[in-house]
């Protein structure tokens, strides 16, 4: 491939919202088998708003929205957002907390008014702070999953007192943009930090059979390492702190325009609609660029 026909190529990337960091990075576009899709801000909006309160017995929902709202303030993930504006929303103004610290793809803890405070996945809760879930939580639980949305727990002074769930929706392009890197001889994987029936369910929506869920931001570059280690060649798409390390460690690294600093940084190229048609547009323009240049 000859520079001048690589940086015509980058032009025309450009002009299809495409922003690509380097000429050389259309070479390696060329030869993507794979396509590695995170959830949430990549092929759904992230755009998450609170569906559902449910407290245990003892608890109102004010309280619950209020400790839980106040935990999420310091944290800028889509659910963090989410669960802030729906308890501004419904309970007024929240209290600042008095300290706070979050673990990526796992929760936050905070200390508002004087208790230890913890919303995050439910079980992150048990195994890293030993709350168990009772009964009628789980069943709360299993119920707004069910229904394809995002639960997680919150806690107390060592006690689990409520779940809350948002929700979230596909993009209207995402399935016309994987059906594109199907017909390209692409294979989708979608991956992400979320539970296994909410990862289905998004899934089904937009046509992937490979879901890789429930998985920790360690994880996600090593499933990308561990496709590499059976000969495939791969495309890594996404917006998250937590898919920073998967977006480096791929052999094309697409990052959502709307997506965190470090994810773009991390990235061989970015899509500046945050709309994955784009992504299907850079490896069809990569192929045809070098194509004629042969
Ligand atoms: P994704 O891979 O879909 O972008 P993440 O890895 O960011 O998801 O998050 C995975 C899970 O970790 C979430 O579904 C949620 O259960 C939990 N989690 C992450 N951040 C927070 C937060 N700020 N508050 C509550 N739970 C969180
Ligand atoms: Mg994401």
């Amino acid at each position: 491939a000859t520079p001048t026909a690589l940086l015509v190529g980058t032009g025309r990337g450009a002009q299809l919202g495409i922003l690509i960091k380097g000429p050389q990075i259309l070479e390696s576009t060329r030869r993507v088998d794979t396509i590695v899709l995170d959830k949430t801000g990549t092929v759904t909006t992230g755009r998450m708003t609170l569906v559902a309160a449910v407290p245990v017995a003892g608890v109102d929902e004010k309280e619950l929205l209020t400790l839980a709202g106040a935990a999420e303030t310091g944290s800028e993930h889509p659910i963090a957002q989410a669960i802030v504006s729906g308890a501004r929303d419904r309970v007024g103004a929240l209290p600042a907390p008095e300290s706070f610290a979050s673990t990526d793809g796992l929760g936050v803890q905070a200390l508002i008014e004087g208790r230890v405070v913890l919303v995050g996945r439910p079980r992150w809760l048990t195994e890293q702070w030993a709350i168990t879930l009772p009964s009628e939580l789980r069943a709360a639980l299993a119920v707004v999953e069910g229904q394809g949305r995002t639960a997680v727990a919150v806690a107390w002074d060592g006690k689990a007192r409520g779940i809350v769930a948002v929700s979230d929706v596909v993009k209207n392009t995402s399935a016309a943009a994987i059906a594109e890197f199907r017909r390209l001889g692409l294979r989708p994987v979608l991956l992400t930090g979320d539970n296994e029936t909410v990862a289905a369910s998004v899934a089904a929506e937009v046509g992937i059979t490979d879901v890789r869920a429930g998985v920790l931001p360690a994880e996600k570059a090593e499933i990308i390492r561990a496709l590499q280690g059976e000969g495939r060649v791969v495309a890594m798409v996404g917006d998250g702190v937590n898919d920073a390390v998967a977006l480096a460690t791929a052999d094309l690294g697409i990052a959502m325009g709307t997506g965190t600093d470090v994810a773009i940084e991390a990235s061989d190229l970015t899509l500046v609609r945050s709309d994955l048609i784009a992504a299907a547009d850079a490896i069809r323009l990569s192929r045809r660029t070098l194509a004629t240049i042969k």
